[in-house]
């Protein structure tokens, strides 16, 4: 019989349709070509290789010398504006706000047809002190209540320039979905006096079913809820409400395990197209007890279509478990 299962810290419902659930090694990509295979290493025609530069868009590089490894650059098609006042209007039925905040890319690599899953892990904790660095930044705009961290990897995932890249979006709002999660991970610590993510992981460590990879400072799992296949989150071991208390050792940790689970899906899979995005505490809610930051990360491998947007609630054709012990026996060196 299918579960319908709940996650504990969002208390969304998916539905673990057992029945007709696939094994693991059924979502491999037959016959799909990796980004590496298909793209030359160097696009002329691309603005994020190497001589291509935009450099009026450029806001930060690593290292600030010499050819560089990462650069942070301004989006030159932002979904926001950077400039202006928050105004907000409010007449009857239009309530809006001006459309100001930030809209950088990450350009990861120099190399055009690399991904984060054959990346060294030096040049991935690069990537990480960048989102830091930019996050640092972003947060010091008054205008900025919520800063969105995010990467898209492939077509199904939303991606559209070919170079790797990631995100960085600061927002003048915290949005509803965003709200929603906090309220729930309030609501949790005033019922119960503790944190539901530590809560979370301590339970989860102690069954041990949904682990996939553990390291000195973090743990990532297949949601028990898991939305879909292979839905991770990669947690914190240590309570934070932020991402941006991170100390250099944890992001090189982040670095190292993130990597780690990139390169479990890119052999036991094939590639497959993903989103990832940090998860942290809104810009002026940097100093409560009951946040508590991770990184999701959603393989692409089903597609979502009425009944979800009719319910909110996904339907998952592969069983967390089985998912977990899959990549855990991958190798990856
Ligand atoms: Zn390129
Ligand atoms: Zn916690």
């Amino acid at each position: 019989m299918p579960e319908i299962r709940q996650n504990m810290v969002t208390r969304d419902w998916v539905i673990i349709a057992t029945e007709r659930a696939k094994r693991p090694d059924e979502y491999f990509q037959k016959g799909k070509k990796t980004t590496t295979q298909l793209l030359p290493p160097y696009d002329e025609k691309c603005p994020f290789c190497p001589g291509n530069e935009e450099m009026d868009l450029e806001v930060d590089r690593m290292p600030t010398s010499g050819p560089w490894q990462t650069r942070a650059v301004l989006n030159r098609f932002p979904a926001l504006s950077s400039h202006g006042p928050v105004l907000r209007m409010m007449d009857g039925v239009t309530r809006k706000i001006s459309g100001v905040g930030h809209h950088e890319v990450l350009v990861e690599h120099p190399i055009h047809n690399t991904t984060p899953a054959l990346m060294t892990l030096s040049q991935m904790e690069m990537v990480f002190r960048m989102f830091y660095n930019r996050g640092w930044d972003i947060c010091k705009d008054p205008r900025i209540e919520q800063i969105i961290y995010f990467r898209n990897h492939g077509e199904r995932a939303g991606a559209s320039l070919k170079h790797p890249h990631s995100q960085i979006i600061g927002l003048p709002v915290v949005s509803n979905n965003i709200r929603r999660r906090i309220d729930e991970m309030r609501r949790f610590f005033d019922d119960n006096g503790r944190c539901v993510i530590c809560t979370m992981l301590e339970l989860e460590l102690e069954a041990g079913a949904r682990i996939v990879t553990t390291s000195k400072h973090f743990i990532a799992l297949v949601l028990y809820a898991a939305a879909s296949p292979f839905h991770i989150w990669i947690i914190p071991r240590q309570h934070s409400v932020s991402f941006l208390y991170s100390s250099p050792e944890e992001i090189a940790d982040m670095a190292f395990i993130i990597r780690d689970i990139l390169r479990r899906l890119y052999i036991g899979l094939n590639d497959p197209d993903y989103n990832f995005i940090i998860r942290t505490a809104p810009v002026k809610e940097l100093s409560n007890d009951y946040l508590h930051w991770y990184v999701t990360l959603v393989p692409r491998l089903s597609r979502t279509a009425g009944f979800e947007l009719g319910s909110g609630m996904y339907i998952n054709p592969a069983l967390p478990e089985d998912s977990a012990e899959f990549l855990r026996q991958v190798r990856i060196t």
